[in-house]
């Protein structure tokens, strides 16, 4: 049973005003308990991994446990220095002051994670929520049952359980928690939930991060190394059995380079899975039977070009590949979400361009090419949150830039020092003194304005 919200949100909230996350010392050590716990629980993180998504150890640590560990270590390191007041720029008029920016904590947050990557998207905002001296209710997805439960048993027993609560639950559980005023809401999930969380965030004028999904095109033109490409577009779209936000959703390519696409293809999922990719240990599940069966109606689209094979007692969907696929057809209407890539053929990147233009900005995506017109041609006339050139996934783990959605795709960003940003209010602050030199400097703006005053 989850907590009672509103004794939760109340108990968060007098916590925040005792002021003790104001204290950087504070905010240090429950970074350093995160770590600790992730350190002393690593094999039930990795087997709770498992029993979501039957994702193999060795994938758990490079999508999962290597990221949010990594991320409480970079964020204990630049603690002190992104916590302290930044000067800004000042002109002639400020040159006797001090310009600042103070980072003030929101208040009372709450954070709401996904299930597709269940530790790192529901902690890794926590982390950097925490490092700027926000109180956090955490919510994880009900639906990465173990992962869920896991959280939910190991934050109380490292962090402040009055700063930090845990509150599991459903949509019928959230939908009352979101009733409560919070001071910031930072949500992962689909665009349709984010639109409610949005409205609930509206009652208060709560600002919101919305990380939401959509369908993340990929541009493949005949320059590409096709042998590098292949690997590189099929490795973003099956790991974690495609379900990943910025997966390629779907691939634009002219007919020739579709044929070639599909031949490499046939021999690199032979190469990576064996024969019969539902005993390769590399290959995950689909996370519930509703996914499950929502993908299979997917699979009417186009034509067959490679796998389509299933075993729902096991929610194991193949590694597969369409062609032939018409716009209209229902697996370009919504995000797959799972391991299904659709190709539709354009005849050139002009024709890409307008296909990808008409649709919602996406929240990444991927253009195989070696010729430097067509990449500025794609930087500069389309929109999405992130663009990767010649890869997938891979802007994903550049701390340096920030991560999020446009448009439909979302709102707001994180990763790295933009997370602890996300969760800071900068606030303007202009320190002058009682210097005579600045006050003579400044008294042109006392009454009576003369214009001789005006003029000097
Ligand atoms: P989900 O079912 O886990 O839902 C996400 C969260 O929303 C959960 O905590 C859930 O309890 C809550 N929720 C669900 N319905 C709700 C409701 N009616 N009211 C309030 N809260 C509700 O995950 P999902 O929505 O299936 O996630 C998949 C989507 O998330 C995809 O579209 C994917 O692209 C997107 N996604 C985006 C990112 C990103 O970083 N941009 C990351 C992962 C997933």
């Amino acid at each position: 049973m989850p907590a009672n919200a509103a004794e939760l949100v109340q108990r968060c909230r007098n916590a925040y005003e005792s002021g003790k996350t104001k204290s950087i010392s504070f905010r240090e050590k429950q970074l350093k308990q995160l770590l600790k716990m992730y350190q002393e629980n690593e094999s039930d993180f990795i087997a709770s991994l498992a029993s979501d998504l039957r994702k193999s150890k060795n994938e758990a640590y490079l999508s999962e446990f290597n990221i949010v560990t990594a991320d409480v270590i970079n964020t204990l390191h630049y603690l002190k220095e992104w916590t302290s007041p930044e000067k800004v720029q000042k002109g002639l008029a400020n040159i006797l002051d001090d310009v600042l920016l103070y980072k003030d904590p929101y208040g009372v947050v709450l954070v709401i994670g996904a299930w597709n990557y269940p530790i790192q998207l529901c902690l890794l905002p926590v982390t950097g929520a925490i490092a700027a001296g926000n109180c956090v209710i955490i919510k994880p997805s009900e639906v990465s049952t173990a992962t869920s439960n896991l959280i939910a048993e190991l934050i109380p027993k490292y962090l402040d359980q009055d700063c930090y609560p845990v509150y599991t639950g459903g949509v019928e559980e959230t939908t009352e928690l979101l009733k409560h005023r919070f001071d910031y809401i930072f949500y992962t999930g689909s665009t349709a939930v984010g639109k409610l969380v949005r409205a609930a965030a509206n009652e208060y004028l709560t600002p919101v991060t919305l990380e939401l999904g959509g369908k993340s095109p990929v541009f493949i033109d005949g320059t590409a190394n096709i042998d590098i490409t292949v690997k590189r577009v099929l490795w973003g779209k099956f790991i974690n059995a495609g379900q990943t936000c910025i997966a390629p959703d779907y691939v634009l390519c002219s007919k020739q380079v579709q044929d070639l696409f599909v031949e490499k293809a046939k021999h690199v999922l032979r190469e990576w899975y064996g024969d019969d990719p539902k005993n390769s240990p590399d290959f995950c599940r689909i996370i519930s039977d509703k996914h499950f069966q929502r993908l299979k109606t997917l699979l009417k689209s186009g034509t067959l070009a490679i796998g389509g094979d299933d075993d729902p007692s096991e929610r194991y969907l193949s590694p597969t590949i369409l062609i032939n696929v018409s716009q209209d057809d229902p697996i370009m209407k919504e995000e797959i979400f799972g391991p299904i890539l659709p190709v539709v053929t354009v005849e050139s990147a002009y024709e890409a361009i307008g296909f990808i233009n008409s649709r919602p900005k996406p929240l990444s995506l991927y253009l195989f090419s070696s010729d430097k017109k067509v990449r500025e041609l794609f930087l500069t006339q389309t929109h999405s949150g992130s663009v990767c050139v010649n890869d997938t996934l891979m802007q994903y783990v550049v701390d340096s830039l920030p991560f999020g959605g446009v448009g439909m795709s979302g709102m707001g960003s994180y990763h790295g020092k933009y997370t602890f940003d996300t969760f800071s209010f900068k606030k303007s602050v202009l320190v002058k003194n009682f210097n005579p030199l600045g006050e003579s400097l400044g008294s042109a703006r006392y009454p009576p304005l003369t214009d001789k005053k005006m003029a000097a």
